[in-house]
């Protein structure tokens, strides 16, 4: 399920079964956090090593980038197509409007978040989307109190890497949503 490279843990799952294994556990009230693996964070990893670690925490680090694709083909690996961060967002917010479970979106600058929950209940006129917030609120508690209160089952944390995957493993334990998926500058893409 998992090889390695240059000490960085990659998941060998596709969209389909990280899918499947991520709303089962959501049934079974787990948590569990997604982080976007490129060439750059392995690069960063190897001098970094707080980084590592944190990127090994995960539970599922996916293949977001085709140099990991090429590495795991040439060692004879199970990697079988690239995961991006960004369809792996759309592909949970398609799973969720079916399941009927919650997202929120957090991160970006002031609007962004708000204009692509627009664009997603275009995409997806089910989805619950249970909230919204930007990046840029330094009151913690005030971030965590309105994503407590929205009591989504699924949040994409777009801060930034490494910002979001810190920020990911500092606060999931005490925080509401089940699945944490940092996802960059998706929202400024999403949002059009
Ligand atoms: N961002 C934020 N708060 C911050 C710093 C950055 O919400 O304190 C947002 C920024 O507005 C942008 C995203 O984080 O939407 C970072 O996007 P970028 O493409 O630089 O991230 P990467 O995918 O390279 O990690």
């Amino acid at each position: 399920m998992k090889e390695n490279y240059l000490g960085v843990d990659v998941c060998s799952l596709t969209y389909d079964e990280i899918t499947s294994s991520l709303f089962h556990k959501i049934e079974n009230s787990q948590k569990s956090f997604i982080v976007a693996i490129n060439p750059e964070k392995i690069m960063k990893a190897q001098t970094d090593e707080n980084l590592r670690g944190l990127l090994n925490k995960a539970d599922y680090q996916i293949p977001d980038g085709i140099g990991v694709i090429l590495a795991s083909k040439i060692r004879g690996g199970n990697i079988r197509e690239r995961v991006t961060g960004i369809d792996m967002m759309i592909t949970l917010c398609r799973e969720a409007e079916k399941r009927g479970k919650s997202i929120f979106l957090y991160g970006a600058k002031p609007g962004i978040a708000d204009q692509a929950k627009i664009q997603l209940e275009k995409q997806f006129p089910k989805l619950h989307i249970a909230g919204t917030m930007h990046g840029y609120e330094k009151d913690e508690e005030v971030v965590k109190k309105t994503i407590n209160e929205a009591n989504p089952d699924i949040i994409f944390v777009a801060l930034g890497s490494p910002t979001q995957e810190y920020w990911i493993i500092r606060h999931m334990d005490k925080l509401a949503p089940k699945v944490y998926q940092g996802v960059g500058g998706s929202f400024d893409v999403i949002s059009g």
